[in-house]
């Protein structure tokens, strides 16, 4: 059968979902929440939460979330057909009042479709409250110290730590400097085993219309009219430290039209310092370059005489020593 997104939205916020875990869980109360371990790996302290308010389930340490026809999905391993079925019952609701016609849905989707679309056009990032990033324990991180980083570029970045969910985090700014999300990388070594992700995203991204690490070394980029885009923000700490400041991180090799945009908005020079495993004249990535050359000057970082270790190796063009990042600097190529 098919169904509609308001009858599915209908169904999954009038089924009770925590009453159903109550049900198959002990859970812990906790805020307005209720926890417990999550089911779906290894779990030290109880990181699946559910809330009454939204209705929901997130893990704080996998990320899954999501409402009660996914929970079924997932927990009980029904298809989507039997946990809309089986979430209808726990919702008191008649699917067969509720089935429109196709007309009807088609209608409906339609319009919000239409709808979605504006959305997306002029979609904001919600601005978290300062404090949900402060609540994060400030100490050591070992881990990146050993990798060169030093301590005040850490502070000057705001590096924390999250107890509960073993993670090293930080902060994502927009360009006027309003938090927007909370990005945090796992220190389980057998993450994948585990089924967490390397990285994460504590709030839902929305469009990537940000650069990491520009609400601090925007000053720096205006200064040496260029910017130089890594990969990640270890990468820009790195380089920080060592007096390249006008650096910030895409969080991948790809570019949106949205920071394309940003990017070009800022009249520099662009140098692309991604991974030594990434092949500039391919997919997305060539043509973003295809696309900034032809109004700006860009450059690439390219690992050609293997100092980074190759393609196999996966380095960044700051992981290993100051001196070969600065043949690898000055040996930039301009793309024409
Ligand atoms: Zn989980």
């Amino acid at each position: 059968m098919k169904y509609d997104n308001e009858t599915l939205e209908q169904i999954n916020n009038q089924a009770d979902l925590v009453s159903y875990a109550q049900d198959v869980f002990d859970l812990t109360p906790r805020g307005n929440d209720y926890f417990t371990h999550c089911p779906f790996h290894e779990d030290k302290t109880p990181s699946l939460s559910f809330s009454r308010s939204a209705n929901s389930f997130y893990c704080f340490s996998c990320g899954i979330s999501g409402k009660m026809i996914g929970f079924l999905m997932k927990f009980e391993k029904l298809s989507f057909e039997e946990a809309v079925q089986k979430a209808s019952r726990l919702a008191n609701i008649d699917l067969n009042s509720l089935c429109h016609s196709e007309t009807i849905s088609f209608l409906r989707n339609y319009r919000r479709t239409l709808q979605s679309c504006k959305q997306q056009t002029k979609y904001e990032h919600p601005i978290l409250p300062k404090s949900d990033y402060t609540k994060f324990k400030q100490t050591e991180i070992k881990q990146w110290l050993d990798e060169g980083i030093e301590q005040e570029v850490m502070d000057l970045f705001e590096i924390r730590f999250d107890d509960y969910g073993n993670r090293i985090v930080y902060p994502v700014y927009d360009i006027n400097g309003n938090l927007i999300n909370i990005k945090g990388r796992t220190l389980y070594d057998n993450y994948k085993q585990l089924g967490l992700t390397k990285y994460m995203n504590y709030y839902k991204v929305g469009v990537m219309d940000y650069f990491q690490g520009l609400n601090i070394t925007l000053p720096y980029v205006r200064q040496e009219r260029e910017i130089i885009v890594f990969e990640s923000i270890k990468s820009v700490m790195k380089a920080y430290g060592w007096g390249y400041r006008n650096s910030v991180s895409a969080e991948k090799h790809t570019l949106t039209p949205e920071q394309i945009k940003l990017l070009l908005s800022l009249k520099v020079d662009i140098v692309l310092a991604y991974d030594s495993d990434v092949d500039y004249f391919h997919g997305a990535t060539y043509e973003n370059i295809e696309v900034l050359r032809r109004l700006t000057n860009v450059y690439i970082i390219t690992d050609k005489y293997k100092l980074l270790g190759g393609s196999k190796a996966k380095n960044s063009p700051v992981d290993c020593d100051l001196d070969v990042w600065e043949e690898l600097y000055y040996d930039k190529r301009k793309v024409v």
